[in-house]
């Protein structure tokens, strides 16, 4: 398949490195602010692309995949901290979906983490009749990393949020004197060169439980997000990661 690599930092090289062993040819990486308008404008646009990953930051990922939506090029993208834009973008994508447009979206594409991902909203059900036990999130991530709370962390407070009726939102960090046991608290931590840990700490009056999941290379994620290019070529639209999975499963 030939790949375009949109944003060609920690996660671009290392999707670069994994499709290049999948047997993929990379015609075209997009590394800088600007760079994609350029490169749509090549013949053919973005080298040929059937398929563009795309890991750059918040403030650039809208636009980028409104503009592979308008050349009709299908995109997978894994950058954060966008969410506040997510529906316009969507809404867009499928504007476009008979030019080709289509998007696969996902704040973590480690296929351990969405595993993990799923255990927890399992397990979230379980937990929502145990009144007494008591439920916090930590996420660890490298120095580097934009956002707090990551996209992943925010994905895992929401479905634990959604999933017990004791939480009427979250917050990150403490709260000035005592908590509010209504809301769940969301801590991250930066440091080193962490490439990504959650644990979703379940407290109790005697005991406690950790649901944990660590990444120990960028690799996973790479991963992941080669096999969702794989899947996306040829399917347009708004595709969801559930759609995904059920495919790669069957
Ligand atoms: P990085 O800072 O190493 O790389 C980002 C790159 O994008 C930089 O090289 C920068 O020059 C480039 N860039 C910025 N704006 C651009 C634009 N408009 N067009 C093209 N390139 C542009 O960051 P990273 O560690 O590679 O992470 C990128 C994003 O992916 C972050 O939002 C991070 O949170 C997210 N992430 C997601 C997953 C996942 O599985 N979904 C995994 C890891 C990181």
């Amino acid at each position: 398949m030939k790949l375009a690599l949109v944003g060609y930092g920690r996660m671009g090289r290392a999707v670069e490195e994994v499709a290049v062993e999948r047997g993929h040819a990379i015609v075209a990486r997009v590394v800088r602010p600007g760079g994609l308008e350029a490169a749509l404008a090549t013949s053919p646009p973005l080298g040929g692309a059937e398929v563009a990953v795309e890991f750059t930051r918040a403030d650039a990922a809208p636009e980028n995949i409104l503009a592979l939506g308008r050349a009709g090029i299908p995109v997978v993208s894994g950058t954060t901290g966008w969410g506040h834009r997510m529906a316009e973008v969507e809404a867009e994508v499928r504007a476009s979906a008979d030019r080709g447009a289509a998007l696969l979206h996902a704040p973590n594409f480690s296929p351990g983490a969405l595993l993990f991902l799923e255990v927890v909203r399992s397990a979230v059900r379980l937990l929502d009749g145990l009144e007494d036990y008591d439920v916090h999130l930590l996420e660890i991530h490298h120095r580097h990393k934009a956002d707090h709370p990551g996209g992943t962390a925010r994905r895992l407070a929401e479905t634990l949020v959604e999933g017990l009726a004791r939480k009427r939102g979250w917050r990150e960090g403490a709260a000035d004197g005592a908590a509010d046991p209504g809301l769940l608290q969301v801590d991250a931590v930066r440091v080193g060169e962490n490439p990504g840990t959650h644990v979703v700490g379940v407290e109790g009056p005697d005991d406690r439980l950790e649901f944990r999941h660590e990444a120990r290379s960028r690799r996973g994620f790479a991963r992941g997000a080669v096999m969702a290019a794989e899947w996306i070529r040829g399917r347009t639209g708004v595709l969801s990661v559930e759609e995904w999975l059920r495919d790669w499963r069957s």
